[in-house]
């Protein structure tokens, strides 16, 4: 059931080139008076664009703090944390990829300050969400809730310079919203769970428009514009229900599934959840699978169990354990409850 939440959206949203430079313009156009800024990033991101955005803040006499992020653990979280209490500045800034912008956005959550992010790469919907997953001791990603990022800025010029695995990686997590709706719809019929039907739409409208979109290639600018408004429509949707789940349902279970117990898999999130939404939609019978699978043929994106270095066993095995993660998120899995034979069924019908 959603719960009621004060988690508010971002307030703006910045697209488009040449952003970085003009940071301290787009400050003063939200009404942001920081003069003590806490800029995280990791050594990449200072040497692709943290450099221009430093000495662009420095020429306007805002005081910016540097802070090095080299992991999503709770032990960069907690360092964060401290640092921020310490320097008490008055705006954090997280430029990276995903690891960077979840610690900033939850250690500036739990210091309760006014967090900007800048993605670097479009690799997941945490960009404008108010969900930062962090990993345990065991190395295990947690999801923790924490307040959305105050403004997100997405540098065409900077995106473009991404690596393509991660561009594609967003792609995933941005399809595989289609059978986490269906999901939220499904526990609606058969357990009457409330649910947000705006915030659905939110959700899924990010697919859908990737999906449509004429001659699809991951590196062209309306593309990459697509695929940033839709994750940042995601993350919106995530901040109006209060959970992650108008965007993570069965195929974020089989993904949790695949850390928890094939954690020699190194693919990435989106990677992850993409490949693992072409099978949950298979089982739900959704409507969009098959433009779905047509659209990952067309751009390239890397649909296979070997792409994740998953036997068809280890899949089998993953899926069957996928309901032990968050059992009270009902989902097609918990619905279908799938015997190993209809699983591989399934394998076969897709030829993953
Ligand atoms: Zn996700």
């Amino acid at each position: 059931m959603p719960k009621n939440t004060t988690a508010s959206l971002p307030r703006f949203i910045e697209l488009g080139e040449m952003k970085i430079g003009a940071l301290p313009r787009i400050l003063e156009k939200y009404d942001i008076k920081s003069k003590k800024i806490m800029l995280l990033c990791d050594e990449n991101t200072l040497r692709i664009g943290g450099q221009v955005m430093l000495a662009a803040l420095q020429a306007k006499d805002i005081d910016v703090h540097e802070q090095g992020v080299d992991n999503s653990d709770d032990p960069n979280v907690m360092r964060t944390a401290e640092k921020i209490e310490t320097e008490n500045p008055d705006l954090i800034i997280g430029f990276g990829g995903g690891r960077v912008l979840d610690v900033a956005k939850l250690a500036a959550g739990t210091k309760n300050k006014k967090y900007i992010s800048i993605p670097t790469t479009l690799s997941n919907d945490g960009i404008a969400s108010p969900v930062s997953v962090i990993k345990d001791s065991k190395n295990i990603p947690v999801s923790h809730i924490t307040r959305a990022p105050f403004g997100v800025i997405i540098d065409l010029d900077i995106i473009r310079g991404a690596p393509k695995r991660h561009l594609m990686a967003g792609v995933g997590d941005l399809v595989s919203n289609l059978s986490a709706v269906f999901d939220a719809h499904l526990a609606h019929q058969k357990r009457s769970e409330e649910i947000n039907v705006n915030a659905l739409e939110l959700a899924e409208s990010g697919g859908h428009r990737l999906l449509n979109l004429e001659n699809p290639t991951i590196d062209n600018t309306v593309f990459l514009q697509e695929l940033a408004h839709g994750l940042v429509r995601s993350g919106f949707a995530m901040c109006i229900w209060g959970t992650s789940r108008p965007a993570s349902g069965s195929e974020h279970k089989i993904s949790h599934s695949i850390d928890h117990f094939c954690p020699r898999c190194n693919g990435l999130h989106g990677e992850q959840v993409g490949i693992a939404a072409i099978f949950t939609m298979a089982l739900q019978e959704n409507p969009s699978l098959h433009a779905a699978r047509a659209f990952y043929d067309r751009i390239g994106f890397p649909c296979s169990l070997t792409h994740l270095g998953l036997s068809r066993d280890e899949f089998v095995t993953v899926v069957r354990n996928a309901t032990k993660i968050r059992p009270e998120r009902y989902t097609v899995l918990e619905d279908k409850r799938p015997t190993d034979k209809e699983i591989s069924h399934i394998i076969d019908f897709l030829d993953f």
